[in-house]
C-alpha cells in the first residue's frame, strides 16, 4: 500500500492452498476496515500527483508497466496456477493479454476530449470537461485474477483515477506481485494500492467507504447484488461483471467437427470456471445423437492433472467451496432426472492426490427448467438441451436470468444475423467461442451485470462530465 508492503492492522493472516495438491503455499494478510481507510487515504492523496502529470506521461508509465508485465508474465502466471489451479498454458497468454490492455489504454490517456457545445448564445462559450471520478475500488474474483483486474485498472488509470484493489481471498499472490511492478515502472506512490482480505470484511469496508467514488466488481451474481446495495447508500458509481449460463447453439447446418471442438472448449476450458462458459449446449434434434457421441468421445480423452504440465487439458477446481458446489450440482442434476453420459464425479487418477479434481461431466435429456440449466455451476458440467426449430432455440437460449454470452454454430449467414439480433447477451459468437480482447466491449445483459469493459467507449465509464458556461 502506498508503495510498500505491510502486515494488516489486525495482525492476522489466512492460508491459501494449491488446488492441485491441497498444500498451503501462501499466508496472506487479513485486511481490516482500518487497512481500507489507510489505502483509500493514500489513493486520495495521490490523486493530485497523478492528475498533475500530463496525460501522455501517464500513458508512458502505463506502457512501461505493460513491458514489466510481459517480462514477469511467467512468474505471475505460475503464481495464479498455484492459487487457482488453471492451466499454465492458459494463464501465460492471459498475462500477455493483461499487458495488451495496458498498452491499449495507455494510448487513450491523452485522447479524452470534452466538447464545445453550440447553445445559440454568442456571449457564451459552453464546453465540457471529462474529469476523473477520484478514488475507485476494484474488486476481483479468483478465476482469472490479473486478466480481470486488467479489464478495469488501465482504463481507470488512463482516465486519471487512483485505485484500491481488493483481490479474492483465494488468489491474492499474483495481485501483490503485480502491484510491486508499479513502483518499478515509476508510478507515484499511492496511485495503485492493494488490500488483501475477505469480501465480508475488507471488501465490504471498501464498498462502504465514503471517499470511494466507484466500485468496479467482477464476481458472482450474489456478490454483485451485495455490492450494488452497499454502493447505493451514497450513490457510488457501480460496474458489475457477473455470472452466466451461456447457451451454445448448434444447428443442423453447422460444420459439426468445428462445433464439437467449440462446445468442448466452451465448457471444459479452465474446468468450466469461467463466466462465459457455454454451459448449456442446445442441439438441433436431427444431429443430437451423433453430436453427443462425438462430444463424449473427445471429452473422454481429456488428460486431467497437474495444470503446470503442457500435456494437461483439465486442471483442478480452484477452491474448497467451489469443489463442493460442483459436486452438489452433479448430484442435483442426477436427482432432477438428467442422464449422465460422461464423468459425473470426482477424479482421483495418478498425480492428483490431495487435489480437487472433477471429471468432465456431460448431461443429456436436460430440460431448461431444471436447476442444472438455470443456475451457474462454474465447473466442468455441460447440460445438453435438444430443440427442433430456430425459434425454439432462441426462446430456450433467452429463457435465463443471465445474459453474458451466447454461441451459434451455423453455415446459414441469414440465420447467424437473426441470432445476433435475437439473443439477449452482451457477446454473441458465431462459429467461434471464447474470443475477445481489449478493443471490444464486454459485459452482461440482465443479471450478468452492468457496464462495459474494453474498447474506446469504456474509458467514459471512468470519468464524470462537467459542463462549463463561460460568459465573456
Ligand atoms: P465472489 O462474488 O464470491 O467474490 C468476488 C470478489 O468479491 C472477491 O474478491 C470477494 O472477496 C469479494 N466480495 C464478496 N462479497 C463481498 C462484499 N459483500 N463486499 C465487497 N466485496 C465482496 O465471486 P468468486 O467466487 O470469486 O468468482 C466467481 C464468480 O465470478 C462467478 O459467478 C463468475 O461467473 C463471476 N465472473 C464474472 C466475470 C465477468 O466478466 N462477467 C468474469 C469472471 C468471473
Amino acid at each position: 500500500m502506498a508503495g510498500r508492503r505491510r502486515p494488516a492492522n489486525g495482525g492476522q493472516y489466512f492460508d491459501c492452498d494449491n488446488p492441485c495438491t491441497g498444500e498451503v503455499w501462501a499466508r496472506v494478510a487479513r485486511g481490516t476496515a482500518a487497512d481500507v481507510d489507510e489505502a483509500v487515504a493514500a489513493a486520495r492523496e495521490a490523486l493530485s500527483t497523478w492528475n498533475g502529470l500530463k496525460p501522455s506521461e501517464r500513458g508512458k508509465l502505463m506502457l512501461k508497466m505493460a513491458e514489466l508485465i510481459d517480462t514477469h508474465a511467467p512468474a505471475l502466471a505460475a503464481s495464479e496456477v498455484r492459487d487457482n489451479g488453471k492451466l499454465y498454458a492458459e494463464m501465460l497468454p492471459q498475462m500477455r493479454s493483461a499487458a495488451d490492455w495496458f498498452r491499449y489504454y495507455a494510448g487513450l490517456a491523452d485522447k479524452l476530449e470534452g466538447a464545445v457545445i453550440p447553445t445559440g448564445r454568442p456571449d457564451m462559450l459552453t464546453f465540457t470537461r471529462l474529469e476523473p471520478l477520484g478514488v475507485v475500488a476494484l474488486i476481483t474474483p479468483w478465476n482469472s485474477p490479473l486478466l480481470l483486474l486488467a479489464h478495469k485498472l488501465p482504463t481507470a488509470l488512463a482516465a486519471g483515477n487512483t485505485v484500491v484493489i481488493k483481490p479474492s481471498e483465494f488468489t491474492s499472490a499474483s495481485t501483490l506481485e503485480f502491484a510491486e511492478l508499479f513502483a518499478q515502472a515509476g508510478f507515484p506512490h499511492g496511485v495503485v494500492n492493494v488490500v488483501t482480505g475477505f469480501g465480508s470484511e475488507a471488501g465490504a469496508a471498501l464498498v462502504a467507504h465514503p471517499d470511494v467514488a466507484k466500485v468496479a466488481f467482477t464476481g458472482s451474481e450474489e456478490g454483485g447484488r451485495r455490492i450494488n446495495q452497499g454502493a447505493a447508500a451514497d450513490f457510488k458509481h457501480v460496474a458489475l461483471e457477473l455470472g452466466g449460463k451461456s447457451p451454445n447453439i448448434v444447428f443442423e447446418d453447422a460444420q459439426i467437427d468445428a462445433a464439437v471442438v467449440g462446445a468442448i472448449a466452451g465448457i471444459f476450458a479452465a474446468s468450466g470456471q469461467t463466466c462465459i462458459a457455454g454451459s448449456r449446449l442446445l442441439l438441433q434434434r436431427s444431429i443430437h445423437d451423433g453430436f453427443v457421441g462425438q462430444l463424449v468421445d473427445l471429452a473422454g480423452q481429456a488428460r486431467i492433472g497437474d495444470p503446470m504440465l503442457p500435456e494437461t487439458h483439465v486442471g483442478p477446481i480452484a477452491t474448497p467451496p467451489q469443489y463442493a458446489k460442483v459436486l452438489e450440482y452433479i448430484a442435483i442434476a442426477k436427482e432432477e432426472g438428467a442422464r449422465c453420459v460422461l464423468g459425473g464425479g470426482p477424479y482421483a487418477g495418478s498425480g492428483t492426490s490431495g487435489g480437487r479434481f472433477v471429471l468432465p461431466t456431460i448431461f443429456t435429456g436436460v430440460d431448461n427448467r431444471m436447476r442444472i440449466a438455470r443456475e451457474e455451476v462454474f465447473g466442468p458440467v455441460l447440460a445438453i438441451i435438444p430443440f427442433d426449430s430456430e425459434e425454439e432455440a432462441f426462446q430456450i437460449a433467452n429463457d435465463t436470468p443471465f445474459g453474458l454470452a451466447a454461441g451459434v454454430w451455423t453455415s446459414d449467414m441469414a440465420r447467424a444475423l437473426r441470432a445476433s439480433e435475437r439473443l439477449q447477451a452482451g457477446t454473441v459468437w458465431i462459429n467461434t467461442y471464447r474470443t475477445g480482447g481489449c478493443s471490444t466491449p464486454f459485459g452482461g445483459y440482465k443479471h450478468s451485470g452492468l457496464g462495459r469493459e474494453g474498447g474506446v467507449e469504456a474509458i467514459k465509464e471512468w470519468v464524470q462530465t462537467k459542463t462549463v458556461w463561460l460568459c465573456g
